[in-house]
């Protein structure tokens, strides 16, 4: 397959801003000029910090002076890469950086082949692209600190509080089901005791790894504190929430978590609990948390789902 590429480390530090114009016909109408495009993506990539916006903005205005079929977005931070568009055959990439900090790959394509002329119309654009992209990746890692526990990568409590306000009005609005689990690990603190508490760190790592692992994408795993963690289950009622509650369980059981060598045995108590009418966040948590109390009582290890 013929593939134009053209690989560039692009530090905008290095690029001149302020291009000459481009003329082109594009469906009948002239292009816009580099200077108006380049004026108006400044305008425009003022209106958003979300980093899937200010790629768009970006895409939309490479669209209006250049014909670009494509443009996919990579950062080790984005587990999966943006597409913007359908890729064709010819492609230019830029790994981009600025002032030394890594700002992610990005690759525009065409059906044609790019001119040296359009490779500098692109660069010229994406010097203004730089701080925008810059800080819509700072205002990501900022959410991220703000709504994830730092130990395990699991949601914290803020994350869980606005996530459960959301989906429990979602799902009285649409009638479908919204269940939650509260998991708690058994006996942890014989395990900060007898191995100390970096130790526990490691354990409590890799049950969420294995956790997550078992979900759905959708499902979310949230640490309420210390050793007890909820998971939150959209459209899902009390029987399948038990099955995936059940799986749950199994899966930490079989977790053949080791330190120094020596296999550490990990089980979990689970309760869950599924939205009645009546039900705000407080009382579907408490009733989850009852159950996994009466899993505790019932000699752990289990599952509860009801009274
Ligand atoms: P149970 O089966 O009744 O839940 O017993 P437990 O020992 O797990 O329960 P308890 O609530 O008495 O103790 C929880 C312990 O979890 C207390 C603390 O030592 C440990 N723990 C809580 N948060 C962390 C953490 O972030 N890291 C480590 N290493 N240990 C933690
Ligand atoms: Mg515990
Ligand atoms: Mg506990």
């Amino acid at each position: 397959m013929p593939v134009q590429g053209n690989t560039i480390d692009f530090d905008s530090a290095r690029v001149k801003l302020g291009h000459g114009s481009t003329q082109q016909r594009r469906n009948g109408k002239p292009a816009a000029t580099f200077q108006n495009t380049q004026r108006n993506l400044m305008q425009n990539l003022q209106t958003s910090l979300e980093l899937d916006r200010v790629l768009q903005v970006f895409f939309s205005a490479l669209q209006d002076l250049l014909l670009i079929d494509s443009l996919e977005y990579r950062h080790t931070s984005v587990t999966t890469p943006l597409l913007f568009g359908q890729p064709g055959l010819h492609r230019c990439s830029y790994r981009m950086s600025h002032a030394g900090n890594y700002l992610g790959e990005l690759q525009l394509s065409r059906q044609t082949r790019f001119a040296e002329d359009e490779l500098l119309s692109i660069e010229g654009l994406l010097a203004t692209l730089m701080f925008p992209l810059r800080n819509a990746l700072l205002y990501r890692e900022a959410l991220a600190c703000a709504l994830n526990d730092t130990l395990t990568g699991a949601g914290n409590r803020l994350a869980l509080n606005q996530n459960l306000e959301r989906d429990i009005r979602s799902s009285k609005r649409s009638g479908q089901p919204l269940s939650l689990m509260v998991l708690d690990v058994d006996h942890f603190k014989s395990v900060n005791d007898r191995y100390g508490h970096a130790y526990g760190d490691e354990a409590l790592k890799a049950m969420v790894d294995c956790v997550t692992a078992t979900l759905r994408n959708v499902d979310c795993l949230y640490r309420l504190g210390g050793e007890e963690f909820v998971v939150l289950l959209n459209n899902t009622d009390a029987e399948a929430c038990h099955l995936v509650a059940e799986r749950i369980r199994q899966s930490i059981e079989e977790l053949q978590f080791q330190i120094d060598g020596q296999p550490l045995p990990m089980t979990a108590s689970l309760g869950h609990a599924t939205l009645r009418s009546q039900d705000d966040a407080r009382s579907l948590l408490d009733r989850a948390d009852q159950r996994m109390y009466q899993a505790k009582r019932n000699g752990r290890n289990q599952v509860i789902g009801t009274e």
